[in-house]
């Protein structure tokens, strides 16, 4: 039974798509349809704007604690549907149920860290002039109608990082969730709903690149927060670029992970898989060129292989499994596409290479970590979004350093080491706006940014609240 939907969230109700078209939700797990929503067009996004900027001047009058407390109470509404939304993920993008049962609670969690910033929009900030007499106050301002545009891999929570800092600054929003994955992002508008929110503060179209390009070039929009690839971030900045509208841009990565040779192996074998293929690999951050010192090399392939060989793929609902389908059957030509250029191009799968044995159905690849990777390789220099691992030699420090490095991305990077100060020494090192030691790290009051190709601006933190705002200074003679 397929689940029909012919509406879109537009200023506090679900009312008719003024689109035609529908767009059919996959499991990846099956490969069947199980649901069917609005393929939205220019006319749902000029409604959806319309509803934000109408609901703007009273939002951004609401005081900003108000607002922290509107943050709070959806946070609940998160927390209540805990269940559902993790199933609900689990189904339309195939991420394993083992991570997704904790992505609700992530949610609720970051909009309660966002709302705790409240005291940041409240403060009276009055500096002195260093340079002559007199002082300013410094006024800050939501920017006003923000178009969300977000990536299919964590439906639910790279929404809400960008939600949450939107309606604390007092911005309104409209949201364009992926194609692939609407559902999850329909759940959100429930719990919208369910909060209170004033109507036309939060709007949601579905859709696909008809409704994406109309809000991108909306003449009412005022800023555009994308997450996505980089080569569809490139379009939106150049359109923002063109319109002078701000844009945060959280592109793609190629990020490396930094063995060193005084790695605890245990530490290394029980963090590698979420440092490089969580979500089946289909992670911005992942980690997927592995290097390794030359003279350790072979000891340590060998570890990373077994771990990644013994890890369960399969169901997604099954609890046990680590490695799910990828997202559609596009997303897995593409990733079986890397793994031949990647053999052509004179690397070794010593795990996996091709399509799994024993799964007729659904968007499943192997595993797969490839060896004798040169750094200027294809598979060790372009993004490939799924579960495969590139497997570069370095002999010393500095070489490591500069392979990792060399990359058009900077995302993130780990540094895997006993000697936390050298690690360290290591991360300072590296081009790239997040490095872990020793694990997958991200931290919600902490900023999140890509440097290069990786994007511009950033999310998480005081630093991506100030994203959604602008400042007027008043200036005193004294
Ligand atoms: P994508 O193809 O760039 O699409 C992202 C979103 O943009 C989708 O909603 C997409 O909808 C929309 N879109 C595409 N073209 C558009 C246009 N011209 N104007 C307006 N909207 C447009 O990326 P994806 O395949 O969904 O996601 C994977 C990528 O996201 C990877 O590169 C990954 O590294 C990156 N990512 C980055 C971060 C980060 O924080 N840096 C986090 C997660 C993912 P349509 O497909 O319908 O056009």
């Amino acid at each position: 039974m397929i689940e029909l939907h012919d509406d879109v969230y537009i200023d506090g109700r679900w009312r008719p798509s003024k689109s035609e078209r529908r767009s059919p939700i996959f499991n990846p797990a099956t490969g069947e349809i199980w649901a069917n929503v609005p393929d939205g067009n220019t006319e749902d996004i000029d409604n959806a704007v319309a509803a934000a900027r109408r609901a703007f001047p009273g939002w951004a009058a609401t005081p900003a604690e108000e607002r922290a407390g509107m943050l709070r109470l959806l946070a609940d509404q998160i927390d209540a549907r805990s269940d559902a939304l993790s199933n609900c993920i689990t189904t339309e993008n195939g991420t394993p149920i083992s991570e997704t049962r904790s992505a609700p609670g992530y949610g609720a969690a970051h909009l309660r860290e966002v709302a705790s910033l409240a005291h940041l929009l409240t403060e009276e900030d009055k500096r002195s002039n260093p340079l002559s007499s007199g002082s300013s106050l410094v006024r800050r301002h939501p920017l006003g109608v923000a178009g969300l545009i977000t990536p299919w891999n964590f439906p639910l929570g790279l929404i809400i990082v960008k939600l949450g800092p939107a309606l604390l600054a007092g911005c309104t929003v409209v949201l364009k969730p992926a194609p692939e994955t609407p559902m999850a992002a329909r759940m959100l508008m429930e719990a919208i709903e369910a909060t209170g929110f004033p109507p036309g503060v939060v709007n949601m179209v579905t859709g696909s690149a008809e409704a994406g390009s109309a809000l991108v070039e909306h003449p009412r929009v005022d800023k555009i927060s994308f997450t996505g690839s980089t080569d569809v971030g490139r379009m939106i900045g150049a359109s923002c670029g063109r319109l002078l509208r701000p844009a945060t841009l959280e592109l793609g990565g190629k990020s490396p992970a930094i063995v060193l040779d005084d790695v605890d192996t245990s530490v290394l074998a029980a963090n590698i898989l979420k440092v490089s293929m969580r979500n089946t690999g289909q992670t911005c951050k992942a980690c997927t060129r592995l290097l390794l010192p030359a003279h350790r090399h072979d000891e340590l392939l060998e570890l990373v292989a077994e771990v990644v060989s013994s890890a369960p793929l399969g169901d997604p609902f099954d609890p046990a499994t680590f490695f799910g389908p990828l997202v559609s059957e596009r997303q897995r030509q593409r990733v079986l596409g890397y793994m031949e250029i990647g053999a052509a191009e004179g690397a070794k799968a010593v795990v996996g290479g091709g399509l799994p044995a024993g799964l007729q159905r659904g968007f499943y690849v192997e595993p797969t970590v490839f060896r004798d990777v040169t750094p200027g390789m294809r598979i060790a220099q372009e993004e490939i979004f799924g579960p495969v691992l590139a497997v570069i030699p370095y002999s010393d420090v500095d070489e490591a350093v500069a392979i990792a490095n060399d990359s058009p991305f900077g995302l993130a990077a780990t540094v895997f080491g006993a000697d936390i100060d050298r690690a360290r020494n290591v991360a300072d090192r590296l081009d790239t706006g997040n490095v872990g030691i020793n694990h997958y790290g991200s931290n919600a009051a902490a900023p999140f940014s890509g440097h290069k190709a990786s994007g511009l601006g950033t999310e998480f933190g005081p630093e991506g609240l100030s994203q959604y705002l602008t400042y007027t200074s008043i200036h005193f003679p004294n």
